[in-house]
């Protein structure tokens, strides 16, 4: 009858999954895809308390002992049984398997002989007896429980259990294997009707009446040493790759493997080529990795259940997604669409390795991802000892300046009291691809006490810490860090990527090496080359001996200094690029960030720079005498530069490389200003094509960063032949958010207060920073229809921002290296 459905032929008899359950659904499909399953039936939800009757349960038993073609008693070739329950869904409290139903007394022995172990066979036989008893022949819990309380042999408390039935309940245990299932049965459907189970399903919002299917099943008995029980999933965790990997349990099954334990898979085990084959079926039919419960009898295998991963390793999903488009499953759009951008970030860094029992120290900002572990330093001068010993180091400051950056170059992190995603210590680490976490908040360095303070506690120099860039978390001690790489797959997405995106991706880099790293990460050109970063380190005294200087001879001999050291750095920087286009920015230096700090020049006997330098010093460095005010303050300064790249593009282009250049005046608010930088740079390539006989094909442009400028952008693009919209600057002038620490305590509020979801210094603000910015595309567009238009500044990495750019219709994000893969999907996700 209807009753007793054997897995295969739930679907043919027209019953759906709320009837078969998740299980045989499941077990249909397996059939369906030709797999081998265990021997089995369903009986369907809607008639599943017939099962509690003994004369459905004896149809049952002879119905899949006609299917395994075994029979129960027979001592050559055992037979026992399975009772399961399943429901349409996942839910949390399904009643246990109840397993070995038919053995007895009488032919355990039997059992064992054929298994040759028996402590397996009596611990699942103890579990079954105990259900039985407490809820289908009321036997009293408390009863069962202080019995087996000094029972721990499995024996013994299988004993114990039969002689409490005997006792308390009407009847003995019974023997025949019917009757055991019928009451099998209705413990089952009793304990999914407790009140327990009932007040269970209410808190995950299911019907209290949710019905369940019965399944049952042959139990594989054999030979132990060729026989047992195993889970498996279709990908490899860590790499990604196709092949079975689980765990593999000799004997007899218990209700669920316990996780993470038996042996791993061995290869090439019994099974394994099938267990393959039936992942790899299963992935091509599910589009998902998928995982497998099996068991081998007498070396052969079958499957007792089959599902797609609840939460697959990222790895998995990436390495599938390619495996599918590639074999034509799926086509390469929606290989695209299963990966975030977001996730592309998190395969490309490492990460810790988290287990939940670790010592959070503090949550500052997470201002570059990636993640590291190391002892903690509190100078750039301990760092770079650490790093020529190969000691990782965390290099723990209040807040970094450019003279910093060989210390943050050396360390394996960053971390900050101060500062947000925009300061110079993010700005650096994302450059160079080094976590780092900032603006921790209640972080105290006492660099002569050689400590640091975090909250209450207090680590000294040396002691080891653990961070991740990625969520701002700081932890104590050493943690395990993930260093692998991404799978050979992500660039092959990242392929179809760049054949789906209509938005150009450059990279903001200063020097050849970052170049060469963004080209190989897939940029297709510098968007912002910020010339400033070229003095940092040890060679900021060539600009500070610039603005310091002490008459116009001292100016025009440290502005030689500079043009030469210049030349040399353009020239690798253009090698890099090859024949891509590079924008190049002529210098924006916030004066703070290249004054000597004070007392510093006079402990250096020059009291006269001291003076200078002191009458240099400004109440609001980022509003004041930074980008084109500097040269209009100093007329030799961009022309000087200017001069530099011009003659250093010549040079490469007699190797036979020709940059595509681009020249960017920064900070400007006024027309008058771009036009007078215009004519330095001008003035510079005359000079060049005089002196070399090389006319340099050039561009000129101007970065949009301040709302004048954004307001007045038709008169600026009479001037320019392309914008970048400098979105950090932009963002800071358009709130009057300071970029370095608005975000540690205003944002921060403002986030809790619901008034943000992001720092706009993160993800563009559409509304007002955007709409600036789509008011100077239109009124630009008027004069210059074909004005070239980029973003770069830190929103050129952030999938949202790309989104917006990408409606706007801009020509290009430009971004850290680091992050240009991310930006590439986002850009493509933009366009689907
Ligand atoms: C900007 O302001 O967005 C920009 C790219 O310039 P910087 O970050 O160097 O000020
Ligand atoms: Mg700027």
């Amino acid at each position: 009858g209807l009753a007793l459905v054997p897995y295969g032929q739930g679907r043919i008899r027209g019953l759906e999954a709320n009837e078969l359950g998740a299980h045989g659904t499941a077990m249909d499909r397996l059939v369906a895809l030709g797999l081998p399953v265990v021997p089995g039936l369903t009986v369907p939800a809607g008639s599943a308390g017939s099962l509690g009757e003994p004369g459905t349960a004896r149809a049952a038993v002879e119905l899949v002992e006609q299917l395994s073609g075994r029979r129960i008693g027979d001592p050559a070739r055992p037979l026992l049984l399975r009772l399961s329950a399943s429901a349409p869904r996942e839910v949390a409290g399904l009643p246990p398997d109840l397993a070995c139903l038919g053995v007895t007394p009488d032919n355990a022995a039997d059992l064992v002989a054929v298994i040759g172990r028996a402590e397996a066979l009596y611990e699942v036989w103890a579990t079954t007896v105990r259900m039985i008893a407490e809820y289908a022949l009321d036997v009293p819990a408390a009863v069962l429980d202080d019995a087996l309380l000094d029972t721990p042999e499995p024996r013994a408390r299988v004993e114990a259990l039969l002689a409490l039935v005997a006792q308390h309940a009407e009847r003995p245990f019974p023997a025949d294997p019917a009757e055991q299932l019928a009451l099998a049965a209705r413990a089952v459907l009793a304990r999914w009707d407790s009140p327990r189970a009932r007040r269970s399903r209410k808190a995950q919002k299911l019907p209290a009446d949710l019905g369940i299917a019965l399944h049952v099943q042959a139990l594989s008995i054999g030979p132990s040493d060729r026989s047992g029980y195993g889970t498996a999933v279709s990908r490899h965790p860590e790499t990604g790759r196709f092949g079975a990997e689980g765990s593999y349990f000799r004997g007899v099954r218990r209700s669920a493997p316990p996780p993470h334990t038996g042996e791993p898979l061995r290869k090439p085990a019994a099974g394994t080529t099938l267990l393959e084959h039936a992942l790899l079926t299963l992935e091509r039919h599910l589009h998902a990795p998928v995982s497998v419960d099996f068991e081998v009898r007498d070396g052969e295998i079958s499957l007792l259940a089959a599902s797609v991963q609840s939460r697959p390793p990222l790895r998995a999903s990436v390495c599938l997604a390619a495996d599918l488009a590639r074999d034509g499953a799926i086509d390469q759009e929606e290989a695209i669409r299963r990966i975030a951008p977001a996730q592309v970030q998190e395969l490309l860094h490492p990460q810790l390795r988290l287990t939940g029992d670790e010592d959070l120290l503090v949550r500052g900002l997470p201002a570059s991802p990636g993640a590291a572990a190391g002892v903690v330093v509190l100078s750039s001068e301990r760092a770079l000892e650490l790093a020529a010993e190969h000691t990782h180091a965390v290099l723990v400051m209040h807040e970094t300046t450019p003279a910093d950056v060989p210390g943050m170059l050396a360390a394996a992190a960053v971390l900050t009291g101060s500062g947000g995603i925009a300061s110079h210590a993010a700005v650096v680490a994302r450059g160079a691809g080094k976590p780092a976490v900032c603006g921790a908040e209640g972080l105290r360095v006492d660099r002569a006490a050689g400590t640091v303070r975090i909250g209450d506690r207090t680590l000294r120099e040396g002691d080891p810490v653990s961070l991740d860039g990625r969520t701002g978390a700081v932890y104590a001690g050493t943690l395990s860090v993930s260093v692998a790489g991404p799978p050979p797959e992500l660039s092959t997405l990242l392929e179809w990527a760049d054949d789906a995106r209509r938005l150009g991706v450059r990279v903001n880099a200063d020097t050849a090496a970052e170049v060469d790293t963004a080209i190989a990460l897939g940029a297709e050109g510098v968007g912002l080359c910020r010339t400033e970063h070229q003095f940092l380190g040890e060679r900021l005294p060539l600009i500070r001996s610039v603005i310091l200087a002490a008459d116009p001879e001292a100016r025009d001999e440290a502005l030689l200094a500079l043009e030469h050291a210049q030349h040399e750095d353009f020239k690798a920087l253009l090698t890099a690029v090859g024949d891509r286009p590079v924008t190049v920015r002529l210098l924006d230096a916030p004066l703070h960030e290249f004054l000597p700090a004070p007392g510093e020049a006079e402990a250096a006997g020059d009291p006269a720079a001291e003076q200078r330098a002191a009458s240099l010093r400004e109440a609001n460095p980022m509003l004041g005498l930074r980008g084109v005010r500097l040269a209009l303050l100093h007329e030799r300064l961009y022309p000087a530069q200017a001069e530099a790249l011009f003659s250093a593009w010549v040079d490469v282009a007699a190797t036979g490389v020709t940059p595509q250049l681009e020249v960017m005046i920064p900070l400007v608010s006024l027309p008058e200003e771009l036009q007078a930088a215009a004519g330095f740079v001008r003035d510079a390539a005359a000079t060049v094509a005089a002196r070399t006989g090389v006319r340099v094909p050039y561009r000129l442009g101007t970065m949009i960063e301040t709302p004048r400028a954004a307001l007045l952008a038709a008169d600026l693009a009479e001037h320019a032949e392309f914008f970048s919209f400098g979105t950090n600057d932009l963002t800071q002038l358009t709130y009057g958010f300071s970029r370095d620490d608005v975000e540690r305590q205003v944002l921060t509020a403002y986030q809790e207060r619901g008034f943000l979801t992001a720092s706009p210094f993160a993800r563009l603000d559409p509304h007002g920073v955007g709409a600036l910015i789509a008011l100077a595309v239109e009124r630009a567009r008027t004069v210059r229809p074909d004005i070239k238009l980029g973003v770069c500044g830190e929103h050129g990495g952030d999938p949202e921002s790309i989104a917006f750019c990408d409606d706007l219709g801009l020509d290009y994000v430009s971004c850290s290296a680091h992050r240009v893969p991310v930006a590439r999907m986002a850009a493509a996700h933009s366009a689907l």
